[in-house]
């Protein structure tokens, strides 16, 4: 229970509510939309973003069991991993799962939320769940993921840079890795001539002026990119505010599809597979490619990360762990010499439930937001072992 009183004086006293725009708020400041993949579909899938939240239910697959826990539990929102509407939808009717949720969703007042590649990719994401779960060090993301960074540069008159890159860092430009309020000036001379009808901050309609300005330069990434340009225009004393935005193909080193790191000390595959078993509650494996050499650098990808193994290869992995494995993926590891494990689909991707609900029960708590997330408990792999 989080209450919230104004302070003592003040006659009334006001319960902060928490809303489904809130909840959305601090998924997309953890895992920016920007990050998933163009053929997802992530974010709001059903829902007023109006609408009061008190319980939340986190979950791997926005199924019909699901809804019914949300509905039992009183939840007004159910966030899953996997998108609810994924195709486009050529009718609204109970007739399969989907329309199924999706009707019962809209008749009990339940949003629907799908967090999917952005969480994948994302800084502290599923990967690197899964990756810390598997026991590994100094994990990076395997794909290199360039060009979501832009470079700013503001020409500001001498006197106003602080209150201008305020505005940026504010609105989350300069942050390099661990390093925030990262920044470069350089001094000198800008010139301009105001048209008839402006009304310039320095100089006159029609004269043509030299100022001493500083150019300032800092680093953002690209979906920050409207918030921080219309705060800095606001910060910024010009009429008409002077800015270059050039596109980067630096990647940030934190974000990316699946990590690859080290284990402590190298171990042999029979060991190395008794621990994913252990970690991941599986009761069994499948393996392919060369299973005599000991292990020591691993890459990751929950769900179906297959793509990634020339990557993996690539950079040295002994090993890559991820699920969906095909009958010429596992050919290829044979024939390219890389141990390739199965882990399956779900084993690799439903630890994103205590994950996810963890992280966004501490994000809600520091913006004193009454809400309480609640890990659904019930889902199991869909494949059985016999
Ligand atoms: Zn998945």
């Amino acid at each position: 229970m989080h209450s919230f009183f104004l302070p003592s004086g003040t006659l009334m006293s006001a319960k902060k509510t928490t809303r489904v725009n809130d909840i959305l708020g601090l998924i997309n400041g953890l895992y920016p939309p920007a990050l998933a993949e163009d053929w997802d579909n992530v974010g709001l899938q059903v829902g007023d973003g109006r609408a009061t939240v008190n319980r939340v239910l986190v979950c791997l697959d926005p199924g019909a069991a699901a809804l019914q826990q949300a509905e039992q539990m009183g939840a007004q929102m159910v966030i899953a991993h996997h998108p609810l509407i994924f195709r486009p939808l050529k009718r609204l009717s109970p007739v399969d799962e989907t329309g199924q949720v999706l009707f019962r969703a809209v008749q009990q007042g339940i949003a629907v939320v799908s967090a999917h590649t952005n969480l994948d990719r994302a800084a502290d994401g599923l990967n690197d769940w899964l990756a810390e779960r598997l026991g590994l060090q100094q994990a990076t993301p395997l794909e290199q993921a360039g060009g979501d960074l832009l470079k700013l540069v503001v020409y500001v008159p001498r006197g106003h840079e602080e209150k201008v890159l305020d505005s940026l860092f504010g609105a989350g430009a300069g942050q390099v890795g661990d390093y925030d309020r990262c920044s470069f000036r350089v001094a000198g001379t800008g010139s301009f001539r105001p048209g008839a009808g402006t009304d310039p901050f320095i100089g006159q309609p029609g004269t043509t002026e030299t100022v001493e300005e500083v150019r300032l330069e800092t680093i953002l990434p690209k979906h920050l990119l409207r918030k921080a340009v219309s705060k800095m225009i606001q910060a910024h004393p010009y009429e008409e505010v002077a800015y270059d935005l050039i596109p980067l193909n630096n990647g940030r080193h934190d974000i990316g599809l699946g990590r690859i790191g080290w284990l402590p000390q190298p171990v042999s595959v029979a060991e190395f597979s008794a621990q994913i078993k252990e970690r991941l509650g599986l009761s069994a494996l499948r393996l392919a490619g060369p299973t005599d050499r000991p292990l020591k650098k691993i890459a990751v990808c929950g769900g179906s990360g297959v793509s990634l193994f020339g990557e993996a290869r690539r950079q040295g992995a002994d090993c890559l762990v991820t699920g969906d494995v095909k009958y010429h993926d596992a050919q290829r590891a044979r024939s390219e010499g890389m141990l390739l494990v199965d882990a399956g689909h779900f084993a690799t991707e439903h630890l994103m439930v205590a994950g996810l609900a963890k992280k966004l029960q501490v994000a809600a708590d520091d913006r004193q937001l009454p809400v309480e997330f609640i890990e659904m408990n019930t889902e199991v792999d869909p494949f059985e072992l016999i």
